[in-house]
This record gives structure tokens, C-alpha cells and sequence, in this order.
């Protein structure tokens, strides 16, 4: 732990709504590259009904959770005297990721990992001990084509991504030896958990369609339980996907449907045992519609993960009064 001598640092006033603008950082996908003929030929394609599989005995959840708690003003020790025009900006955050294991019938939490963070591109930064924890200073880099705003919460971003990716390879560790064969499904792109073993990606919000209109609309025409074939998909990187239902009472054509993803360097038979593999085993954890309003592609063992990590997180006003103590320090 580095102590804070040096750094001089200003909270802004508590505002809850931080971060919630900051959300919108997903790149636009369009000009995705598709192929088709991964796992049928397109001229082929038509949904797939769910096949026999033997379930895995066990089917993790990992997912993560981030919360702005405060924007910092760093002063430039080599201009003091002068602050407004020399501060810095930074964002104190914290996140949480964990992992819910689904099995014999019960869903536990297995591992949680919870951490603080400064992110900032001020050269100054230094980590800021507070009552509620240390908050672990991430120097990002300033880009010229993006607004300081989005670099920063890209860092918040990716600090999270490493650390759903840790708690991931433990939580597996911990269960290695009593359980025979698991899934483990990343709520969320697939990015960068690609070289897990018998790892999906889930991801419940369409914003982008990917595959060609007639091929598109077949996918609202999904009954419950059934799935396109695989497709190869590129954006900014390459993955296998395919669209699934899961069951649901109505709605839109595409309530129900979620796109999920696989490693780019699967072979046919592997990559299709695992979407038939997702095709039995997701709808299970579905949720019911009251319970959820963004049901059923919120999957309860998610919902209920992403609960518990919120809680240890801890109080944000709480977290909020600790960091203005330290920064008064
Ligand atoms: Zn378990």
C-alpha cells in the first residue's frame, strides 16, 4: 500500500447518477463480418430443436458489477497554487465479480472478489487509503479520439473483465476434483475469456443485427428452446454465436432470445455439442417474468449474483464520506 503523501486530491459533491451516462461506451459493431456455413450450409439454415445431451454436473455463472462511488480532482504538484487549471480528473470505483455454481439442485456463490480503484491518466496518481479501503490508482492513458469520460470508464471496464476472468480460473480450482464437467457461462462478450475451457458467452441485448435479413427474422420465429446454427462472427475480434430461445410466455418476436458465444478456434463438432449443450441447459435458469422485469434473458443465478455483489460493495455513501475523510487528510 502506498501511502497518499503527495498526491493532493478533491471529492466532488455525492452525486448517484455518476456513471450512469458513462454506460453507453459499447463500440458500434456494425460492418460485422458472418459466415455462415460453420455449422449447415446457409442455404440450410433452420432452427434447430434441442437434442439429448448429458447435463454438466455443475454450470457456473461468472459476472461482475461497478459502481462509480466519486469524481476526484488531482492536483498537479508541479503546478499548485493554480488548481483549477492543473486538476486532473479521476473516478473512484469500485467492483466486485464472482461466481455462482449451479449444482444438485441448488445455486452457492463460490468466489467473490471485491476492489477499489482509482482511474485517472494524472502521472500523479497514487493509490488513496480510505476507512472503507484502498482505492488502487490505474494510470489510463488520455486518447485523442475519445472523450476522457469513456477512456475511464473503459479502464473501470477492463479492471472488472480481469478480475471476473481471476475469480473465474479460482472458483473452477476450488470445485476441480468433486464435480465431473462443467459449463461456465460469462454474462456477457466472451472477449478476452476465449481460451477458457467449455466457456460461453451470454449476451441479452440485441443492439446490433448480425446476420441477414431473412436469416434475422428466422430468429424471432425461434420456439422456445431452439437455436440457429453456429455462425463465425467478426468485429473487432472473432468468436463462434448462435441466437437461442429460452422459454417464455409471450412478448415480442425477440423476448426470450439471447445471443451466445463461443471461442473462434472450436472445431464443428465441438463448438455444435456445446450450443446444443446451452440449448438444454440455459432455459433451466431462466426467469420468471414477475420476479424480473428484463425476464427471462436475466437468468436467475445472474440476478441473484449480481444482488450479492452490489451488497459487498458496500454502502455508496457510506464509501462516498470515507474518501472525502481522505481526501481531507
Ligand atoms: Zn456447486
Amino acid at each position: 500500500m502506498t501511502a497518499v503523501a503527495g498526491m493532493n486530491f478533491s471529492i466532488d459533491a455525492w452525486d448517484p447518477g455518476y456513471g450512469s451516462s458513462m454506460e453507453a461506451e459499447e463500440l458500434a459493431q456494425s460492418g460485422a463480418e458472418v459466415e455462415l456455413d460453420v455449422e449447415v450450409p446457409a442455404a440450410e439454415w433452420a432452427p434447430i430443436d434441442p437434442s439429448p445431451v448429458s447435463p454438466p454436473e455443475a454450470v457456473l455463472f461468472v459476472d461482475g458489477v461497478r459502481r462509480i462511488d466519486a469524481r476526484v480532482w488531482i492536483d498537479d504538484p508541479a503546478t499548485s497554487g493554480e488548481p483549477a487549471n492543473s486538476a486532473s480528473i479521476g473516478l473512484c470505483a469500485s467492483y466486485a465479480a464472482g461466481v455462482v455454481c449451479c449444482c444438485a439442485g441448488r445455486a452457492h456463490v463460490i468466489g467473490t472478489d471485491v476492489r477499489r480503484g482509482l482511474f485517472t491518466v494524472a502521472p500523479e496518481a497514487d493509490d488513496i487509503a480510505t476507512p472503507a479501503g484502498v482505492y488502487q490508482a490505474f494510470r489510463a492513458t488520455a486518447k485523442e479520439d475519445k472523450p476522457l469520460a469513456v477512456v475511464l470508464s473503459s479502464a473501470v471496464q477492463e479492471q472488472l473483465a480481469e478480475t471476473e476472468l481471476k475469480t473465474a480460473i479460482e472458483a473452477r480450482k476450488a470445485i476441480d476434483g468433486h464435480v465431473r464437467g462443467d459449463l461456465l457461462v460469462v454474462d456477457g462478450p466472451l472477449r478476452g475469456r476465449a481460451h477458457l475451457d467449455r466457456a460461453v458467452g451470454f449476451i441479452k441485448s440485441h443492439q446490433t443485427t448480425y446476420l441477414p435479413g431473412e436469416l434475422n427474422t428466422m430468429v424471432g420465429r425461434l420456439g422456445p428452446h431452439q437455436r440457429t446454427p453456429v455462425f463465425l462472427m467478426g468485429t473487432t475480434w472473432v468468436r463462434h454465436s448462435w441466437y437461442l430461445r429460452l422459454p417464455s410466455t409471450g412478448g415480442p418476436p425477440w423476448s426470450g432470445v439471447v445471443r451466445v458465444e463461443a471461442a473462434s478456434h472450436l472445431g464443428r463438432e465441438e463448438v455444435a455439442g456445446l450450443a446444443n449443450l446451452t440449448q438444454s441447459v440455459l432455459g433451466r435458469f431462466a426467469s420468471v417474468e414477475y420476479k424480473d422485469s428484463r425476464a427471462p434473458q436475466n437468468l436467475y443465478p445472474i440476478a441473484g449474483l449480481e444482488r450479492d455483489l452490489r451488497h459487498r460493495l458496500g454502502d455508496q455513501q457510506y464509501v462516498h464520506r470515507a474518501l472525502r475523510l481522505a481526501a481531507a487528510r
